[in-house]
């Protein structure tokens, strides 16, 4: 009995039934001579009104210059060629048939191109198979998403939200840090501690908002003035950890001795037109065999209060 199901499969009708993969074939003159059922589905034009005619004038959206030189060194080397999504989105523009993909959105395409030859092994086109991998750039768009999320939420995990410098928990990591690289490297490592003179009064006689954009500007003017391998933290309060990495003691304490006085030389202007100026006190403390982040944070903050008692806006270094 001719039962139909015992046929065996014509394998040009199985491609053209197919609907996972979109198939074009083209002759030498880019004509189209095979024109699947994903293509149909996916471009809205049906097999017989256009087998037989250009490709590149049915479809005015295709790269032409670019699959023409595709097309034609297949079929002159003899060989297969890939185009990826991630460099090349899409050949034919169709609209995405994913759920995960957004409205409008154009349908991700990965294709292969290969020759396609007589039996008599003459190469008489090319094919061009289409896969749709839209769900895949969709999941690499979130992917990617996520990641970037990911990057932000850990810089700003390290940042002072009022003055964007770095906060006490990246300090206590990067001190640490810093310590272990200078004593690998045997290289110097410096500490200061900066406090606000009398900011109290500042608050009081200005009000709060008017101290916050003095931290700001204060933080802004001190960064300013660094080396990229310096790191400015916002300590607590109006107290600030300054980690200097490859500087001597000396030249630490001169460059504080510069920040110091940009600072006392700095004038901010409330919105109410009265001016505010403040100064700052400094320890600085170099890192000495068996000193820990601690004891190197209390050495400096020691000698911040020296210079508190001393008479404030001046820097005090460690054996200076
Ligand atoms: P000293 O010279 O001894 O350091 O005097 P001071 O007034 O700066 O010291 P004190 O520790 O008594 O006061 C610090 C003030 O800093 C009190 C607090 O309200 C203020 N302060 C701390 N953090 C902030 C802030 O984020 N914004 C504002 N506006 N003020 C702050
Ligand atoms: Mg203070
Ligand atoms: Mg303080």
């Amino acid at each position: 009995m001719d039962h139909p199901d015992e046929r065996p499969l014509d394998f040009t009708d199985v491609v053209t039934n197919l609907m996972t993969v979109g198939i074009v074939v083209v002759d030498r003159r880019f004509n189209v001579v095979m024109w699947n059922k994903f293509m149909e589905l996916n471009s809205n034009v049906r097999a017989e009104d256009i087998l037989g005619k250009n490709l590149f004038d049915a479809f005015p959206e295709l790269n032409r210059n670019w699959l023409e030189k595709k097309i034609k060194s297949c079929i002159v080397l003899k060989t297969a060629s890939h185009s990826s999504w991630q460099q090349r989105p899409y050949l034919f523009r169709f609209k995405a048939s994913t759920m995960m993909a957004q409205e409008n959105e154009f349908m991700y395409q990965d294709a292969s191109i290969f020759p396609v030859k007589e039996y008599s092994g003459l190469v008489e086109g090319a094919c061009i198979a289409i896969h749709d991998v839209t769900e895949l750039a969709e999941a690499k768009r979130l992917l990617d998403l996520s990641l970037d999320q990911a990057i932000d939420l850990e810089e700003s995990s390290q940042r002072d939200a009022l003055t964007g410098i770095y906060n006490r928990r990246y300090f206590d990591e990067q001190i640490t840090q810093e310590i272990l690289i200078a004593r690998r490297h045997n290289r110097p490592l410096a500490l200061a501690m900066i406090d606000v003179d009398h900011f109290k009064i500042v608050n009081d006689t200005h009000g709060h908002s008017a101290g916050d954009q003095v931290l700001k500007a204060l933080a802004g003017k001190l960064n300013g003035m660094l080396r990229g391998y310096d790191s400015l933290c916002r300590y607590g309060g109006e107290e600030f950890g300054l980690i200097l990495p490859q500087i001597s003691l000396e030249h630490a304490g001169g460059l504080l001795e510069r920040l110091r006085k940009a600072v006392a030389s700095m004038e901010l202007q409330t919105p109410d037109g009265a001016k505010i100026a403040v100064t700052i006190s400094v320890g600085v403390a170099p890192l000495r065999d068996g000193m820990t982040p601690g004891s190197m944070v209390k050495v400096a903050d020691d000698l911040l209060f020296q210079s508190k008692r001393e008479g404030r806006d001046r820097v005090s270094c460690m054996g200076v």
